[in-house]
């Protein structure tokens, strides 16, 4: 790994607060016209713009509305991604914000609205620091991260190859954290999410005559219950891993039983394998208990994200740098993984890199009390970027160093 190289931190940060005011801006116009998907158009738009005079090898995508910049340094060395996501979520936004979404029923209440402009910010900061970089930035403005697999999308289209990738790194916004302070951790950050539908099907009939029809609600029910058993009787207590049914649809009226029912959840892990005995005892379970009440039922797996793992090395070199930066009081270790997932996991798996998240709770709110990432309330500190800005570039600074 890398050696570090002492930066001047109040250099950085003050290069950085001069590029707030425009990212402000930025983060604003992309918030009042957020798009959805693998296709943003306007959004990728606004993304040239922004990064318009700069000296930069710029690719777009053809699956997907990426934007990958490449700034090329003055001498030789490694090549490292930073990312930013660009979409935004199928939601109402209720903030009140003079800025609020004009695209009626799609807020950014992720902050990837947030994310594109502190990394254009930090390109800017990072060409004119260029003679400084021994190797290559990539800067990747990436759609479809919410659920929409679009970094799976970037890395098809090449974006860890020509100049080949050594290290990545992402920050995220989090609202419920102290604006300004960055958290991560070495290894599984976040879940794998995947989600699941049983059919159970029987034979229908009158309610009041069960032992004539074959009744799947019962048998769903069951279902229901078996799972969560089988996942604390079989997965290693230390291994967390989450199974939640979340809908069941059955019948239609109160003296009908209904021919099918049907069980559709998610599951998170934090490791590959528990992923995998979790995803393969729901069939068994499942089966099992069809099979004692006569029903047939079948089992679709659907694929999400996979765990999101920081690499050990990178991250040690991360916290360092930030550390310097920032100041010890303001970068801290997450004490576990969190359940929620990221499409970065599909970068991480091929790279060593890193995710983090940046403190953006707003004023005068205590952190637990700010509302979180996908609420229709969700807001944030904008000076906050500021920190997301310095974080990419003394990242950037000292591994190509
Ligand atoms: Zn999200
Ligand atoms: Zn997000």
């Amino acid at each position: 790994m890398t050696t570090r190289i002492a930066l001047d931190g109040n250099r950085l940060m003050a290069d950085a607060r001069d590029l707030l005011a425009d990212t402000i801006r930025l983060r604003r116009r992309i918030h009042a016209e957020p798009e959805l998907g693998n296709h943003l158009p306007m959004t990728q738009a606004k993304i040239l713009d922004a990064l318009s005079g700069l000296d930069l090898e710029i690719r777009t995508g053809d699956a997907v509305s990426s934007v990958v910049a490449t700034l090329i340094g003055d001498g030789a060395g490694p090549t490292l991604v930073l990312r930013g996501d660009m979409d935004a979520l199928p939601m109402p936004e209720d903030t009140g914000e003079k800025f609020a979404s004009s695209h009626t029923g799609v807020m950014h209440a992720c902050g990837h609205d947030a994310h594109v402009a502190m990394l254009a910010g930090a390109a800017r900061l990072l060409h004119a620091r260029r003679r400084e970089l021994r190797g290559s930035v990539k800067f990747l403005f990436q759609p479809g991260e919410e659920g929409h697999h679009g970094a799976r999308y970037c890395i098809e289209e090449g974006l860890l190859e020509n100049p080949k990738v050594d290290a990545a790194f992402a920050l995220h916004v989090f609202p419920n954290l102290q604006s300004g302070s960055i958290q991560t951790r070495p290894g599984p950050m976040l879940a794998s999410s995947d989600e699941f539908t049983i059919t159970v099907r029987g034979r229908g009939g009158h309610a009041s005559a069960p032992y004539m029809a074959v009744d799947p609600i019962p048998v769903a029910c069951e279902m229901v219950t078996a799972l969560q058993t089988h996942i604390t009787r079989t997965v290693n207590v230390f291994k967390p891993a989450v199974l939640t049914v979340g809908r069941i649809i059955a019948g239609t009226t109160t003296n009908v039983i209904p021919e099918s029912a049907e069980l559709t959840g998610t599951v998170r892990t934090v490791d590959a394998e528990t992923r995998e005995q979790v995803l393969g005892s729901i069939e068994q379970v499942v089966q099992g208990i069809a099979g004692a009440h006569g029903c047939r039922v079948d089992v679709e797996l659907d694929y999400g994200y996979p765990v999101t793992v920081n690499d050990a090395g990178f991250t040690d070199f991360s916290v360092g740098v930030l550390t310097d930066v920032l100041g010890a009081d303001r970068v801290s270790l997450m004490p576990a993984p969190i359940m929620g997932s990221e499409d970065w996991s599909y970068v991480l798996e091929r790279v060593p890199g890193l995710m983090a998240f940046l403190g953006v709770c707003p004023d005068g709110v205590e952190p637990n009390q700010a509302h979180a990432c996908h609420s229709n309330l969700m807001r944030i500190d904008e000076d906050a970027m500021a920190v997301g800005i310095a974080a990419h570039a003394a990242l950037a600074l000292s591994y190509l160093a």
